[in-house]
């Protein structure tokens, strides 16, 4: 499918163009129709999967449609973080459409807040906002919801993870019944089945399964003991040549004194992590892209988004928390149908973790024998540690 057969407005169809969009997700396939289609709407979908798009593309379609001199569509997001991520997505794809939106978040200085208001006061089709600071600034009544067609909660359950739900409602008082309301979210705990019986009517339902590791990924494990980790790495590469090689490590720290602990060992590495700048990221993805850097260290979430052909090899350097996370670091390599390693490197208090991954992909993974000059490993069993079970709810916050 491609996004001509969502008949969207042209100057719409030449934002998506300059944004690189061809082909719509899977999410985006299903949710535009019935959004076009003027359906509330409950939309699951994993993270990276194209949700923002899902839901900004048909509304800004249906701002241009209409005569929009008014606010006609809140979203409601959990983050600043998000807030102004989704901004500038809404602000590339209208690049050609004349619709305008502003974020609205905590946090900052009061000049912040100054220009909120005064944003505010000159309107704008499209508002995006934390609940914290939208509840503050209707309490300055300078905002008039009484032609709002479109209400969006997108990482609803975030929202409500973070205690938003009473916010949520109270804002909710303050809109016109006669709406259109959109609700997206990366899990579907029963709390978010509370909170959309009391605000949808009717809606529409869609959930997009997890998706599995492609088929060309040959995925093995090691049980390692944490100080036999980094000469495991170093017999790795002995053994075998890799042209390109992502590490992942669970923290910012874990990544940089990695790139320095391969150092050590002749490899050489470079991090990845969300202290560098924008502008340094870029010029270190070009370069791995290129072949000038061999080896790339991160976190999750380098995990995202990132879309580098021919790496033939993925490393966890520990067990990631939540098992689709697993997902996503292995589907770096073997991408377009090429082959690739995943290996894992299981200590003994991520067996269990490990075992959560094993189910949710329906498979067992192989657990190799170390090389016999590191010595014994820890022995398996994942069902005697005392670690807690992999678990949603327990996924670390703000990963983006
Ligand atoms: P989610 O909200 O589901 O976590 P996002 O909406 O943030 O996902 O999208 C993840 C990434 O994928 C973004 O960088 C976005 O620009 C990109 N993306 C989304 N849809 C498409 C598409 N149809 N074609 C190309 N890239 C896309
Ligand atoms: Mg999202």
């Amino acid at each position: 499918m491609t996004f001509d057969e969502f008949y969207f407005d042209y100057s719409l169809m030449d934002g998506l163009d300059a944004m690189g969009f061809n082909k719509p997700t899977p999410i985006q396939e299903l949710a535009i129709p019935a959004i076009l289609d003027h359906k509330d709407l409950i939309a699951c979908a994993q993270t990276g999967t194209g949700k923002t798009a899902a839901y900004v593309l048909p509304i800004l379609n249906k701002i241009v449609e209409s005569d929009h001199s008014h606010l006609n569509t809140l979203i409601l997001v959990p983050t600043r973080e998000l807030a102004m991520q989704i901004d500038q997505q809404v602000a590339g794809f209208s690049y050609y459409v004349p619709v305008s939106s502003i974020s609205i978040y905590g946090g900052g200085d009061g000049a912040i807040w100054d220009q909120q208001k005064k944003a505010l006061k000159h309107g704008a089709d499209i508002i995006i906002a934390t609940p914290g600071r939208l509840i503050s600034l209707l309490a300055t009544g300078d905002m008039n919801f009484d032609k709002l067609e479109h209400l969006v909660l997108d990482e609803a359950d975030r929202m409500l993870d973070m205690g938003f739900y009473d916010d949520i409602i109270k804002i909710i008082s303050y809109l016109p019944h006669d709406r259109q309301t959109l609700l997206f979210s990366a899990t579907m705990p029963p709390k978010i089945r509370t909170l959309a019986n009391k605000i949808l009517y009717k809606p529409e339902e869609i959930t997009i399964a997890i998706s599995k590791p492609a088929e060309g990924i040959l995925q093995q494990a090691y049980l390692t003991y944490d100080n036999q980790k980094i000469p495991l790495l170093g017999e790795i590469f002995k053994a075998q040549t890799f042209v390109s090689v992502i590490i992942f490590a669970g923290t910012k720290d874990k990544v940089k004194s990695l790139q320095f602990e391969l150092k050590k060992i002749g490899l050489k590495a470079k991090s990845f992590h969300s202290d560098l700048e924008q502008k340094e990221r870029e010029d270190l993805m070009n370069e791995f892209r290129n072949r000038k850097v061999q080896v790339l260290i991160g976190t999750d979430i380098l995990s995202r988004g990132i879309d580098v052909d021919g790496i033939d090899l993925v490393v966890n350097f520990d067990v990631p928390p939540d098992p689709e996370d697993y997902v996503h670091r292995i589907g770096r390599t073997a991408r377009a149908e090429s082959k690739g390693t995943a290996i894992t490197f299981i200590n003994e208090k991520d067996q269990r973790r490990f075992h959560a991954i094993e189910t949710l992909i329906e498979k067992e993974i192989p657990k190799l024998p170390l090389p016999a000059s590191l010595g014994a490993g820890p022995t398996y069993s994942p069902n005697s540690s005392k670690r807690p079970p992999a678990n949603k709810f327990f996924k670390p916050r703000f990963k983006k």
